[in-house]
C-alpha cells in the first residue's frame, strides 16, 4: 500500500487555513444561507417566524442554536419541490433518496451547486490519494441515487479517466478492472468485498489488481471491514460520507495520510452534534446526532438538518477542518440494505395495500457472504388463513415482492404465512425488524 502525502501547493487554501479564517468564512456564509432560506422558502420563513427567530439574529456561529431544526418530515410535507429556494427554471438536476413513506425525499441542485459538489468530490478523491491522470472505476449506482453521478462529476473534475460502470454485474466489473487497470474505485464497502471475492475466485492475487485506493461509503462499516477490504484488494480503503438531503457523497471524506475519520468540508457544511433527546448542542468529542447547515447551497438549502446519524466531531489532523468519527448508529429506524436506505414504514405501507394481509409483519436481515439479504414475513388476515391455494399465496408474495422492489428499491424474499404465525414478544407485539447481520467493529 502506498500512502501519498499531498505535495506542497496541492491543497486548497481552506484545507490549511487557520481556525479563525474558517470561522469567519462560515459566519459570512451562514448569514447568507439563513437569509436565502428565509427569503425564498415559505416553509423556512414560517418555521423561523413560529420560532421567533430571524436571520438577522445570527451574530455568531453559536447563535445557530436559536434556529429550528429541519427533519425528513419537513421534506416529506413539502414534496416534491417545496423546499427549493430558486425557481424550477434554475434547477439543473434533482436526485432522490427514500423517505419514510412511498414518496422519496427530493434534492435539487443549481448549476453552481453541481459545480460545488464536483469540486468537493474532487477534493475528496485527492484527499484519498487520487490524482489527475488516474483511472476511476465507479460502481456506485447511477440514477436518482446520488452515489454514481456524484462520484462521476468529481472524478472528471479532478482529471481522472472515468469508467461509469454503476452497480451490479460483478463478473463484468472484474473484467473491466482487469482490462482498464484503474487505480481508484468508488463503491459501497460491502460490494467492494463482493468484487474482491470474484477476484479470489479467478485466482487473481491482491498484488496483481491495479486498484490502489477505494472511496467507500453509503453504509456503515468499521475497522474490521477496512482491514479485510485492504487485504483482499491490496488497496487503501478510505471512508467517504454524505447524504442526499445535504448534497450526496463528499460532505466529508478521509485523508489517506491519517485515515482517522472523514474530514468535514466545513467551508460548505456547518456541523453540530446534538443530544437527540433534548436537541441541545453537545461539545466536540461527545457522541450524539449529526446536524448540518448548508453554507453555499442555492437550490435546496438545509438549515440545522437532523441527519439521524450518530457520531462525534473530532479535532483537525491532516487538514485544518474538523473530522467526524465513523457512524455508530441511527436515531431512527432506517435500515441500510446493500447501500440503499429502507424505512420499515415503506414496507409496511406496501403490505397493507393488500387487504388479504394483516398488519403484522417482520423484516429479517441476514448477511449471505458479503451481501445483505432481506426476508419479509407477513401474515394473512384471519378470514383468508388456510383458505388460499399455494398458487394464490405465491401470487400474493410475488406481487408484494415486486411492489417492495419498485417502491423501496430493494430485492427481498417474501413469505406469506397463516394468521398469527409470526412469534410475538411478551407484550404481544411482533418484532418488526430482526437484524441478524454481524455488527461492524
Ligand atoms: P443517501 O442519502 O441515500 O445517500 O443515504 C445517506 C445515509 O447513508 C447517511 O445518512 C448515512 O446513514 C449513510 N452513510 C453514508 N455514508 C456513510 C458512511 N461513510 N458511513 C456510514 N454511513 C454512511
Amino acid at each position: 500500500m502506498t500512502v501519498k502525502q499531498p505535495m506542497p501547493g496541492e491543497l486548497e487554501p481552506i484545507e490549511t487555513a487557520s481556525r479563525d479564517e474558517i470561522s469567519a468564512l462560515q459566519l459570512e456564509r451562514m448569514k447568507w444561507s439563513l437569509k436565502h432560506a428565509y427569503d425564498n422558502v415559505a416553509h423556512y420563513r414560517k418555521k423561523f417566524d413560529d420560532h421567533g427567530v430571524h436571520p438577522d439574529d445570527l451574530k455568531t456561529l453559536a447563535d445557530l442554536g436559536k434556529f429550528p431544526f429541519t427533519t425528513k418530515s419537513d421534506l416529506r410535507d413539502t414534496y416534491p419541490f417545496g423546499m427549493f429556494a430558486v425557481p424550477r427554471s434554475q434547477v439543473a438536476r434533482v436526485h432522490a433518496s427514500s423517505g419514510t413513506t412511498g414518496k422519496p425525499i427530493v434534492a435539487g441542485y443549481t448549476r453552481k451547486d453541481i459545480d460545488t459538489w464536483a469540486h468537493l468530490m474532487a477534493r475528496s478523491i485527492r484527499a484519498a490519494g487520487g490524482r489527475a491522470g488516474d483511472t476511476c472505476h465507479i460502481s456506485y449506482g447511477y440514477g436518482l441515487f446520488t452515489g454514481g453521478l456524484g462520484a462521476h462529476y468529481g472524478a472528471e473534475r479532478l482529471g481522472c479517466m472515468v469508467v461509469p460502470m454503476s452497480g451490479g454485474q460483478t463478473e463484468k466489473q472484474v473484467q473491466l478492472i482487469q482490462d482498464f487497470r484503474p487505480e481508484i474505485i468508488m463503491v459501497t464497502p460491502s460490494y467492494s468485498l463482493v468484487i474482491a471475492e470474484e477476484f479470489e475466485r479467478l485466482g487473481v492475487k491482491p498484488e496483481d489488481i491495479s486498484l490502489k485506493i477505494a472511496l467507500l461509503g453509503a453504509e456503515p462499516w468499521g475497522h474490521g471491514m477496512r482491514d479485510e477490504i485492504e487485504r483482499k484488494l491490496g488497496i487503501d480503503a478510505i471512508n467517504i460520507y454524505g447524504l442526499t438531503e445535504v448534497m450526496g457523497p463528499g460532505v466529508a471524506s478521509e485523508c489517506i495520510e491519517s485515515k482517522d475519520g472523514p474530514v468535514i468540508w466545513e467551508d460548505h457544511f456547518y456541523p453540530e452534534i446534538i443530544d437527540p433527546e433534548t436537541g441541545q448542542v453537545v461539545p466536540d468529542g461527545e457522541e450524539g446526532e449529526l446536524v448540518f447547515t448548508s453554507l453555499s447551497k442555492e437550490a435546496a438549502p438545509v438549515i440545522r438538518y437532523r441527519t439521524r446519524d450518530l457520531t462525534r466531531l473530532l479535532p483537525p489532523t491532516s487538514r485544518s477542518l474538523r473530522r467526524m468519527d465513523r457512524i455508530t448508529g441511527r436515531t431512527d429506524d432506517m435500515l441500510i440494505v446493500r447501500g440503499v436506505n429502507v424505512f420499515p414504514s415503506v414496507i409496511e405501507e406496501q403490505i397493507l395495500r393488500d387487504k388479504r394481509l394483516a398488519g403484522t409483519y417482520q423484516i429479517r436481515l441476514t448477511r449471505e457472504g458479503h451481501l445483505d439479504s432481506v426476508e419479509v414475513l407477513c401474515e394473512l388476515q384471519r378470514e383468508f388463513s388456510n383458505r388460499l391455494s399455494p398458487l394464490e399465496l405465491q401470487a400474493i408474495s410475488a406481487e408484494l415482492q415486486h411492489r417492495i422492489k419498485t417502491i423501496a428499491g430493494i430485492s427481498t424474499g417474501v413469505s406469506v404465512m397463516a394468521h398469527e404465525s409470526i412469534a410475538r414478544t411478551l407484550t404481544g407485539k411482533a418484532r418488526r425488524v430482526v437484524d441478524e447481520r454481524p455488527k461492524q467493529q
